[in-house]
């Protein structure tokens, strides 16, 4: 199969022509022929490396009401993703080989994406012992990332323990930072509004007073850290410090934790609810900055989908969480391309490059240049669209972005040279 896309704007630069060729970039240049090619026009659009997401809930197996790896795989390709973690809280939990190679196996049936499974750091997402972590590194799914995101890895002796354990087979422990004794019936972030709301209170202390022990620990050990969905001010600081000292710590941000405020809960509309919780916007910018400077390596979804009857209900009854594959890229150019914080490599780099580096896989977040395989997408960043829950591929529909008008279209992915988006259809 032969694809040759003509006049993409790699990374931003000049129009240019890149011919994909059995999996792999296989020349770039201006005015490329070649006979029998399929062509696509890529007229005004920018051409960026696959994306790569760290932090997906596939919900597969267990949840398939809410989501399954095939349409959540179809919602990333959307989005413009070559490669997406899925998360270990399902039913079973993802914490034995047998799991972690039954969802990369349906990724792999799907063939939309590359489905990387996230091992579990202890047995059932307990928090008491440990998951069989060199099994599932060893296993077909090749797990390098081990998270029990949904809880925390709180007890520190296990956090160590794990930390320890990973750097055998170069992993790296991924941690929901939550000290839960801090967020007991936490409702939304803890400050004024949630006093005048009448809903407890999730405070920032609770998040950075586990990034700060991890990194310590992480330091201590010589291991690699991830901090999922970095939210506050206080925990960029601590990252900056830890980053200073040489600390092996990554980290990320949602795009909802980019764009929207705590002030959205006081809709007590469930949609806006989530772990951790939207904040204030004085967090909001610091974490644009984060990432800007390079703080925070990494824009991560957390693309949780939940079915109608947990989430559309009460606010102090609906799960936490919210969509977001399909628009993660658009929220990206909202807050921070158009501002002028990140250019189209930074975009690159925070969204592809990085993420693909933390996880350890090969073949995303490369260059786009010839022998490189052909992981990209094509967007138009002059589009702009009214997000429409209806027209999502996901299963679920709840949308923090819903009427939103938001810029940018994901016109065509490419994994390994193949379409899976094109005119912004999926196509399979
Ligand atoms: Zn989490």
């Amino acid at each position: 199969m032969t694809t040759l896309i003509k006049g993409a704007r790699v990374l931003g630069g000049d129009p240019t022509d890149l011919l994909l060729r059995d999996g792999r970039i296989a020349a770039v240049g201006e005015r490329l022929s070649v006979p029998g090619a399929t062509v696509v026009d890529a007229d005004g659009l920018v051409a960026l490396p696959g994306l790569v997401d760290l932090h997906t809930h596939l919900r597969e197996p267990g949840r398939e009401d809410a989501e399954t790896v095939e349409t959540g795989s179809r919602a990333a390709a959307l989005g413009g993703f070559t490669a997406v973690h899925a998360m270990a809280n399902t039913d079973p939990v993802a914490d034995t080989a047998g799991v972690v190679e039954q969802v990369w196996r349906l990724g792999r049936q799907a063939g939309l994406v590359d489905v990387v499974p996230v091992g579990a750091v202890t047995v059932g997402l307990r928090g008491e012992r440990l998951a069989e972590l060199g099994a599932m590194a060893d296993s077909a799914a090749r797990v390098r990332v081990f998270s029990d995101d949904g809880h925390c890895v709180a007890d520190p002796a296990l956090m160590r323990r794990a930390l320890e354990y990973v750097k055998a087979f170069d992993g790296v422990v991924a941690q929901h930072a939550e000290e839960p004794r801090l967020t007991a019936g936490a409702q939304m972030n803890e400050g004024d509004l949630s006093a005048r709301l009448g809903l407890t209170g999730w405070p920032a202390a609770a998040e950075e007073a586990v990034i700060a022990r991890d990194v310590l620990l992480a330091e201590h050990v010589g291991a690699r850290l991830h901090v999922c969905h970095v939210s506050t001010a206080g925990s960029v600081e601590i990252l900056r410090w830890a980053k200073s000292r040489g600390v092996q710590v990554t980290a990320e941000v949602t795009p909802h934790h980019l764009l929207l405020t705590e002030s959205a809960a006081a809709s007590y509309d469930p949609v806006f609810k989530v772990n951790p919780p939207l904040r204030t916007d004085a967090d909001v910018q610091a974490l644009r900055a984060g990432l800007a400077d390079g703080t925070i390596d990494a824009v991560a979804t957390d693309h949780a989908p939940h079915a109608v009857e947990d989430k559309e209900s009460e606010w102090a009854q609906a799960r936490p969480g919210m969509l977001g594959l399909e628009q993660a890229l658009s929220v990206v150019l909202e807050t921070l391309v158009e501002p002028g914080l990140l250019d189209w490599a930074g975009v690159a780099d925070r969204m592809s490059v990085r993420p693909a580096a933390i996880g350890r896989l090969d073949g995303h977040g490369r260059p786009l240049a010839p022998g490189e395989p052909a992981n990209l997408l094509l967007l138009d960043p002059a589009a702009r669209a009214v997000v429409d829950p209806a027209a999502l591929a996901s299963r679920s529909r709840n949308s923090p972005y819903a009427g939103r008008e938001l810029p940018g279209r994901v016109v065509a992915t490419f994994l390994r040279g193949t379409a899976t988006v094109l005119d912004g259809e999926a196509q399979k």
